[in-house]
């Protein structure tokens, strides 16, 4: 996978069929992986952050979620050139989801925010089967990661803020074992309307 790097900050070179491809082989293969968005903001955080830069370079996947990522590709030669939103993504995910049989973890967000948005994208998707579901403001995490071991997806949303979300996802994924594992912001947010 060709990665371009931007101020020390890794992102690929992926368009959303090319993504929704890898997340595909990772599905496949089931060895933990994350997907991490990229917008100038984070590189920015990152210049003065060398853990937040590690943990960005660790993802698997790092989607070109800023226009500011693409403007910086084209003007160094690169070869990204749309950009792949961490919303976009994931509602396309969920659609794959729907289509390939994969089970869903929606974990972020204030109470009731997730139960709103899982509606909304089965309604979109049907068929689309969320396992978990599950508020951004939980006091026991043990339990928490017990019910996601439990229901056992294959694909675990967190909506928790960035970089909280990505450093929830790295502490946390190699006990959850879910193969893909995406924070994905205020996303669910604004899909619940
Ligand atoms: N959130 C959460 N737990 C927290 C902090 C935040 O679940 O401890 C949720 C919050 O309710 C919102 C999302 O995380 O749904 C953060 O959205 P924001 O737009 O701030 O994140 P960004 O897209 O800027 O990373």
């Amino acid at each position: 996978m060709i990665k371009e790097n931007y101020l020390g900050v890794d992102v690929c070179a992926l368009n959303m069929e090319e993504v929704l491809d890898e997340v595909d082989n990772i599905i496949l293969q089931k060895k933990p992986s994350f997907i991490v968005a990229i917008n100038p903001e984070k590189i920015m955080k990152a210049q003065k952050d060398e853990n937040l830069r590690n943990l960005l370079n660790s993802a698997s996947i790092q989607i070109p979620d800023g226009v500011g990522v693409v403007i910086a590709s084209i003007l160094n030669g690169g070869r990204i050139r749309s950009r792949v939103t961490g919303i976009d993504l994931m509602i396309n995910i969920c659609e794959r989801a729907s289509k390939k049989g994969y089970k869903v973890y929606i974990l972020g967000a204030k109470p009731g925010v997730a139960e709103k948005a899982a509606k909304v994208l089965k309604n979109k998707f049907l068929g689309l089967n969320i396992v978990g579901i599950k508020d951004g403001y939980f006091k026991d995490e043990e339990e928490v990661i017990n019910d996601i071991k439990e229901k056992s997806p294959d694909i675990l949303f967190v909506a928790m803020g960035s970089p909280k979300q990505e450093y929830w996802i790295t502490r946390n994924m190699e006990k959850l074992n879910v193969p893909l594992l995406m924070g994905i912001g205020g996303s669910l947010d604004v899909i619940s309307g």
